[in-house]
């Protein structure tokens, strides 16, 4: 992980090496008469300069940035058709939280988050309420804090105190759990994954439960392997202990990257609102949502799961429009971008693309899992990400941080990194396959991972681990 200090001391660094300005400039390799071609780094430039000259400038620092196609390791889309971007450059503008001026764009919104209470089977589209958020780190703390203040309401109701809510999660939560439990004095009870209960699945739950839980949050598609939770066996086990001891704990679902597959690939799979005790469902739309960074949403089932307290009113139109976010000011055009993405492909479009990201893990995960020096975790058939072991005995020369670096001198960002807690020993290493990712490119990186092992188990000696370091994981 490079932090943001060590980063800017790299490109200074860099600057320096280079020998152009003083240590603290830039300077673009061009340098036309009359034009400013000295920048300083860290403050704001003194004088103006050319349009063409600051974009140059800019255009050329971020060629800096990786190669998307390339990077594995992260579920957020970076590739929308050339409508999306004529769309976006024409809505640019649109601000989300201005209802007054943008009418149409906030009845876009509700149109969207219809759809996908359709999307995620609510009994009913029109009794279920939701929002476009930022991404799923926003929807996951409205969830949160629905179901924070449904508990408090309740708790207040009977005279009981609500001085300690926990929340019930796996280990492998995101962390923007970790954010929402911390920011909201939520105490966080993590159930830890094992080699037996690889990921939460109701197991022991009601060792965690009691009358202070405001939750439980189940994921389809956990960050460190893609996995989905199954959301039905946790639910029956909280029916269990609600038997048992009448505790009425509700679900809430983060489906970050799961949200926008499952109503594709595994249509028969129950995990949304058909379970009854789910109380909401989040998703990332710049995730397989397909949308530019930017932007998530949130679904109640029913307007009821969702404390009127929290909800403010924005004056639209001379009338008034709910609004439950944390940010106020933020983009709109994504929205725009995820109805036209909506328009364009119908649920045919999403389920052809999802399948062909799908298509491509499982064909991945077969090659990696073939190879003798790879157990895998999982196959990709849940959402198209899979991860990988180290097969026990297989080496002592080299480790898969090992084989991570290999990668990355062509071009492959795929990161490597422990498991958590209970699992630290076990290292994994993980493919997040978007759309982009065709079956060609995959079978380039085969044959790049089987050189790359080929030269590692040639080795005479082991690797040298010092400054290894572990990747982007989330
Ligand atoms: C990515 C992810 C998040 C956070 O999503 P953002 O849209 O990046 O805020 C939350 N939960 C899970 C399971 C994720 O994979």
């Amino acid at each position: 992980m490079t932090t943001p200090d060590e980063h800017i001391r790299r490109s200074e660094r860099r600057h320096a090496f280079t020998g152009i300005g003083d240590q603290n400039q830039l300077n673009p390799l061009f340098a036309r008469e009359g034009e400013a071609t000295d920048f300083p780094l860290n403050a704001l430039p003194a004088g103006e300069s050319l349009p063409e000259t600051a974009y140059q400038v800019v255009h050329d620092e971020a060629m800096l940035d990786g190669n998307s196609r390339l990077n594995l390791a992260t579920f957020v889309g970076t590739w929308m058709d050339p409508h999306a971007d004529r769309l976006y450059a024409e809505t640019a503008d649109k601000n989300m939280v201005d209802k007054d001026e943008y009418p149409q764009t906030a009845a876009i919104e509700t149109r969207c988050w219809k759809m996908i209470a359709t999307l995620w089977n609510a009994p009913d589209a029109e009794l279920a309420i939701g929002t476009s958020t930022i991404g799923s780190s926003e929807a996951c703390m409205l969830g949160g804090l629905a179901l924070k203040r449904r508990w408090q309401l309740a708790r207040r109701a009977a005279g009981k105190s609500t001085e300690k809510p926990n929340l019930i999660l796996s280990s492998a939560v995101q962390v923007c759990w970790e954010k929402f439990c911390n920011y909201w004095d939520v105490e966080p009870r993590y159930v830890p994954i094992t080699d037996e209960h690889k990921c939460l699945d109701g197991f022991e739950l009601e060792n965690y439960v009691d009358e202070n839980t405001i939750g439980v949050v189940a994921i389809m598609g956990v960050t460190y392997t893609g996995v989905y939770e199954p959301v039905a066996e946790i639910a029956a086990a909280l029916d269990r202990i609600q038997a048992e001891t009448g505790l009425d704990i509700p679900i809430h679902v983060d489906g970050a990257s799961g949200g926008m597959i499952a109503p594709f690939l595994q249509p028969d799979l129950p995990w949304d609102f058909r379970v009854e005790r789910v109380a909401s469902i989040s998703t990332s739309a710049h995730k397989y949502g397909l949308v530019y960074p930017g932007l998530g949403w949130v679904v109640w089932r029913t307007v009821s799961d969702l404390p009127k307290e929290l909800v403010f009113d924005v004056t639209y139109l001379g009338g008034h429009m709910p609004s439950f976010a944390l940010n106020f000011s933020r983009p709109g055009a994504q929205v725009l971008l995820q109805y036209y993405l909506f328009l364009r492909l119908g649920w045919d479009g999403y389920y052809k693309v999802q399948k062909a990201s799908q298509d491509v893990a499982v064909y991945l995960a077969g090659e990696i899992g073939r190879m003798p020096a790879f157990d895998l975790w999982n196959d990709g058939t849940d959402i198209p990400v899979f991860a990988w072991q180290l097969t026990k005995g297989h080496t002592d020369k080299w480790n898969l941080y090992h084989l991570s670096e290999r990668l990355r001198l062509k071009g492959w960002l795929i990161p490597a990194y422990p498991m958590p807690d209970n699992l630290t020993d076990v290292v994994v290493q993980r493919i997040v396959v978007r759309n982009g990712l065709s079956r060609n490119l995959a079978e380039s990186l085969v044959l790049d991972i089987q050189d790359a092992v080929a030269y590692l188990d040639a080795l005479e000696s082991p690797m040298p681990t010092e400054g290894l370091t572990h990747a982007f994981a989330h």
